[in-house]
């Protein structure tokens, strides 16, 4: 399990944003800047609803 994006919903604005689970840095949501994940050292602290995990290709 290496390298895997989610697909997030924003507490926020209910907008949906896939998201690296492995972020380094803070990712925002596009619409509202609602912060949707926070770097950890390892995998991403997500903030919002995880819908759908996106395995990398
Ligand atoms: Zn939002």
């Amino acid at each position: 399990m290496s390298g895997s994006f989610y697909k997030v919903e924003c507490p926020d604005c209910e907008n949906e944003q896939v998201v690296f689970g492995k972020a380094s840095t803070e990712v925002a949501c596009a619409v509202c800047g609602t912060t949707l994940a926070r770097p950890t050292g390892g995998n991403a602290d997500i903030e919002g609803d995880v819908l759908e995990t996106v395995e990398a290709r």
